[in-house]
């Protein structure tokens, strides 16, 4: 999501003000820090990053210093008692008043803060999209509603807010008509998507998936992340009939534990989650199963985390992001007695993420030998010679071939399994 922002952030100060992106730190006029707030470690970053910043500032007094997302949204005016040489903090939903902020900041020279969270505006005033290959992001929802006990984001990004449909099949079609072929519907809680139509028709997630495969040339939509507790038969029978809603999903559950669960106010429990599972796998048998955990939330036993590793067992998870839990101040966990270990936390994590790498090597081993249709992006990062593209299963592929197989599918034969990637060649489409 940040990365999506900080790109319309870019799409927005060029359109406006004709900037563009600094090779280095020391080379910009304007600095601009994105930033998370969802656990302590990344907001700590925020102020060592801004006292670098502060260095560049001493020689260059006209640098312009501007602090945006979460933790300029949790912290607002005292962002700026802390570090009193920003000029500019503004949050998730005001990015697209930045230039105006600008505009103002050179006219009076005095700093602004607005973390305000002026709901739809935001949408309506982004620039259009810019592309870079065949892949893209699509925002189709803001904020969250469903205040977790240990999370900051409603507290940060505000209430969910539903983009309106046209607009998103708008920036659809504009990206399709710059090649995109993939499209990534990204919000906090996607299938909380809700729109009513002119016609008074509720458009729900799984409509709006309908609406989006029918679109021209688009050839492959993932989306994330989905919450369990929304997760309804529609969106199930949506992954049976759209053959562009690709077999793979990130679907959080943070922990196996029922206890652990109700203290997070997730809203479902164990083996309602693994029915979604289940259904899912019904009419999607070759679906991979991602997944967020949070490891060591107050009170967790040994018991608790042994569930969680059950769980893992049941499902066979082909990636996670997983974490320890860390307190975030003014939400409800923050105030639960903690009384695991950080070692014993350290010790769960590490468990718990070498089994589903295991799980993960499996699944790329068994792509070894198979044909797979992979989206080709560009080059691999690594070398000019080799492409580099994507398996339906999101799997990064590496092959050799020319310029003129990007932005397209191609059809790879599996070579080689690596922790990361996977080695590809290309085959002929006769074969
Ligand atoms: N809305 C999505 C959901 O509920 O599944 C996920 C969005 S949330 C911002 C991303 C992930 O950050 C969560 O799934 C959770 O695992 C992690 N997270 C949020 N708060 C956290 C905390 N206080 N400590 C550790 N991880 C946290
Ligand atoms: Fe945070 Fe996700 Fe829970 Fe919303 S649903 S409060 S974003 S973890």
């Amino acid at each position: 999501m940040n990365e999506y922002d900080s790109d319309k952030i870019y799409d927005l100060l060029q359109n406006s003000h004709g900037l563009l992106r600094a090779e280095a730190v020391e080379d910009a006029d304007i600095l601009l820090l994105n930033t998370c707030s969802v656990r302590e470690k990344a907001q700590e970053k925020v102020y060592s990053e801004l006292g670098r910043w502060k260095a560049i500032k001493n020689t260059k007094p006209d640098l312009v210093i501007g602090v945006g997302g979460c933790v300029a949204s949790q912290e607002g005016q005292d962002l700026r008692k802390r570090a009193p040489y920003v000029d500019l903090v503004f949050g998730p939903q005001t990015i697209h008043r930045l230039p105006a902020m600008l505009n103002q900041l050179k006219r009076n020279k005095k700093p602004l803060v607005d973390i305000s969270f002026p709901e739809i505006e935001k949408f309506d005033n982004l620039p259009e999209p810019s592309v870079s290959g065949p892949s893209a992001f699509v925002s189709i929802m803001e904020g969250c509603n469903k205040f977790c006990s240990f999370c900051i984001v409603p507290y940060t990004r505000g209430r969910e807010i539903s983009r309106p449909l046209d607009s998103i099949l708008d920036e659809i079609k504009a990206l399709t008509a710059k090649g995109v072929r993939e499209v990534s519907l990204l919000g906090q809680n996607v299938n909380g998507y809700s729109w009513q139509d002119q016609k008074g028709t509720i458009v729900n997630f799984a409509l709006l998936l309908y609406y989006v495969a029918a679109l021209d040339k688009i050839e492959r939509i993932r989306y994330t992340t989905s919450h369990p507790i929304e997760f309804n038969d529609e969106l199930v029978q949506a992954h049976a009939e759209i053959p562009q809603l690709m077999p793979q999903l990130h679907l959080p559950v943070q922990s196996g534990s029922d206890r652990i669960l109700a203290a997070m106010k997730r809203g479902y429990t164990v083996l309602e989650y693994k029915s979604i599972i289940r259904k899912l796998r019904t009419v999607c048998p070759n679906i991979s199963i991602s997944s967020d955990f949070i490891i060591g939330f107050p009170g967790e036993t040994e018991a608790d985390f042994q569930q969680t590793m059950q769980l893992i067992e049941d499902v066979g998870y082909d990636r996670s992001f997983s974490f320890i839990y860390s307190a975030r101040p003014g939400t409800p966990a923050a105030r639960l007695a903690d009384d695991v270990s950080l070692a014993t936390k350290k010790a769960r994590l590490a468990r718990l993420q070498s089994r589903i790498d295991e799980m993960a090597d499996a699944i790329s081993d068994s792509m070894v030998g198979t044909v797979q249709r992979v989206l080709v992006n560009g080059y691999s990062k690594k070398s000019n010679t080799q492409l580099c593209g994507r398996t339906e299963n999101n799997r990064v592929v590496n092959f050799s071939g020319d310029a003129s197989l990007i932005g397209n599918l191609h059809n790879i034969k599996i070579t080689q399994a690596m922790s990361n990637s996977l080695q590809g060649e290309m085959i002929q489409p006769s074969a």
